[in-house]
């Protein structure tokens, strides 16, 4: 059976009827990473894994839920006290309330719901929650309200009920996302554009290499990196006021100031100016079909990563080194880095070859396989047929 299959059966087991179905998207982040804080471009696309949900309307001021792969049913009410204690059902309670936050209306209604996204591993599982809800409820009680709007509830509903600090890149492009196209965000305005990615037509494929580790630094150094940035951009600023953030700062502005930073800082910046600029070399690249070209840009971001900015790892740069090394046309850490997945750009014929040697040398050299995800870029929130 069919996921949709599954979710349509229990939907009429448990509420004797039937509803309408929705779906929304987990998300890549092909090149432009720790560029959002520093109001630089992300380059995110909605994946063809994601959360599907049947909804209908149930004349109550209560939403009744059930959750196909925890196998869990949750009923709650729709005001702030009512907040449910299940992690996954607080997503679906906070996309509730933040829609009532900004003037929608929330009529009571039954769900069964289920994903295919794995959880944790960097490709956002719960902004593919989010942004079903969001997009769900909007439509199923025609509030009208917009799609970054809607990709804002689900930020906001991390944020307010979740306790996870989150940009908005994940539920833009989980809301935004089209099938065939990766979306560039300005972070700083907002502005978007879509560019074409195609990467199977053009002979290739896309695949995740989960390295299945977390390391502890992640959150401490986190902050240390954003407050790096913060200090080269302050420096910067001294001499060009107009520089509110590091990615408006031009390579040779850094220079003039490089005696003036702690090394740490000067290399922090040296990354994040480059990568603002790869993202946009990237998307040219891609305008032409020219796959090797991003490719490449992947490997210099990688590099970045692990060299300048220091938030790559053992078990990642393990991973990029093998991909170099068999010639896959692109590869990088995903994410903000100290573990989870590399993103790698392989031609068809490569593709076997490359994923068998990273399972087999990976698991001799770390003791556990890596988990392999292949991923085709697809449309983001919305009703299904
Ligand atoms: P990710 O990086 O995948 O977004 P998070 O920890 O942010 O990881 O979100 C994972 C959480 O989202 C899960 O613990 C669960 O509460 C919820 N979630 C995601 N997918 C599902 C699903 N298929 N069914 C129920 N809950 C889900
Ligand atoms: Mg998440």
């Amino acid at each position: 059976m069919s996921m949709k299959e599954r979710i349509q059966e229990k939907f009429r087991t448990l509420y004797g009827r039937d509803g309408d179905v929705f779906a929304s998207a987990g998300r890549i982040n092909l090149i432009g990473e720790h560029t959002d804080y520093n109001g630089g471009y992300v380059f995110p696309g909605a994946i063809d894994k994601g959360i599907m949900a049947e909804i209908a309307l149930n004349g109550t001021e209560k939403v009744r839920a059930f959750s196909l792969d925890y196998d869990e049913y949750v009923e709650f009410g729709l005001q702030e006290e009512d907040k449910p204690e299940q992690a996954w059902a607080r997503y679906i309670f906070g996309v509730c309330r933040e829609t009532i936050k900004r003037g929608g209306k929330v009529a009571g209604f039954d769900t069964v719901f289920a994903g295919d996204v794995p959880l944790g591993a960097g490709l956002s599982s719960s902004a593919a929650l989010e942004s079903t809800f969001a997009f769900a409820i909007n439509e199923l009680n025609a509030n009208g309200i917009d799609k970054f709007e809607l990709a804002k509830i689900g930020q906001s509903t991390e944020h307010n009920y979740c306790g996870v600090k989150c940009g908005i890149m994940d539920q833009f492009a989980s809301c935004f996302g089209k099938a065939g196209c990766l979306i560039r965000l300005n972070c700083k305005t907002l502005e978007y554009k879509y560019f074409p990615f195609n990467p199977e037509a053009a002979g290739y494929k896309l695949v995740l290499l989960d390295s299945c580790v977390k390391h502890e630094l992640a959150s401490s150094a986190y902050n240390k990196r954003r407050a790096s940035c913060e200090n080269a951009a302050a420096a910067i600023r001294k001499n060009h006021p107009d520089v509110e953030f590091l990615s408006d700062a031009k390579r040779v502005w850094l220079e003039e100031v490089r005696t003036e930073i702690p090394e740490e800082d000067f290399l922090r910046a040296e990354y994040v100016i480059g990568e603002v600029q790869r993202v946009l070399d990237v998307c040219d690249a891609l305008e032409r079909g020219d796959y090797e070209t991003a490719g490449e840009m992947m490997y210099q971001t990688h590099f970045g990563m692990s060299r300048l900015y220091e938030v790559s790892c053992e078990e990642l740069d393990f991973l990029n080194k093998l991909a170099r090394k068999m010639d896959v046309s692109g590869s990088r850490v995903m994410g903000g880095g100290f573990g989870g997945c590399t993103i790698n750009l392989v031609k068809k014929e490569l593709y076997q070859p490359f994923v068998d040697a990273a399972v087999e040398q990976f698991t001799e050299k770390f003791g556990h396989a890596p988990k392999v995800y292949d991923v085709v870029i697809s449309d983001g929130a919305r009703k299904l047929d």
